[in-house]
């Protein structure tokens, strides 16, 4: 499968001047929800992310996403793979289980992202999942935006990880953008501006 190509055929994977979440620029932008748009296309994904956690001999008894980005993933990942399926949502400094899902203690847990960037939500949300005994056995995601080093992939782990290197990072491919400081962005220089696509637009 040409992730990219599948990526590029959703509009999914924008060409421009962006100025992302870090505040640098950049030429390409990763509007992941729109590979999710038709579910029919999104479980072709995951079922090839399930393939490579099953050939790697990984145990789940559950995948959970933090919210909102990576609901659809996780779902779409648990259906793949047979599994539960549940999430975590924003709490003041971290993430927390609520609606009434349970954690068993000792349960095999893969935390399913959209997107792995530095991987912050999902390091908040493997915390959340771990207070309350749950065993984190990987993290998932469909993209990697090449800061966390992930299974079979040639990047190595930035310093902006923040994942665990003790636990492996399943995505289907990097997406490493180059980036600019904006005083030092050549498109800033030709004199456009940068716009923030971001999950408000
Ligand atoms: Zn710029």
């Amino acid at each position: 499968m040409n992730v990219e190509q599948v990526y590029k055929d959703a509009n999914a994977l924008l060409e421009g001047h962006f100025l992302l979440a870090s505040g640098n620029h950049s030429r390409r932008y990763l509007q992941s929800a729109k590979v999710l748009e038709y579910p029919k296309k999104a479980s072709l994904l995951t079922d090839a992310l399930a393939k490579m956690i099953k050939e790697a001999g990984i145990e789940v008894d559950t995948v959970c996403a933090p919210a909102l980005g990576g609901v659809l993933a996780g779902y779409e990942l648990a259906r793949s793979l047979d599994v539960r399926s549940i999430f975590v949502e924003k709490k003041e400094g971290g993430m927390e289980l609520r609606r009434g899902f349970e954690v068993a203690e000792g349960e095999k847990i893969i935390i399913c992202e959209d997107i792995i960037t530095t991987g912050g939500s999902a390091l908040k949300a493997a915390q959340a999942i771990e207070a309350l005994g749950g065993k984190v056995v990987a993290f998932a995601s469909l993209a990697n935006r090449g800061f966390c080093k992930r299974v079979g992939g040639n990047n190595e782990a930035k310093p902006e990880c923040k994942l665990p290197n003790d636990i492996p990072l399943f995505s289907l491919d990097d997406f490493t953008f180059e980036m600019y400081a904006p005083e030092d962005c050549p498109m800033c220089k030709e004199g456009s501006v940068a716009i923030k696509p971001g999950s408000k637009s």
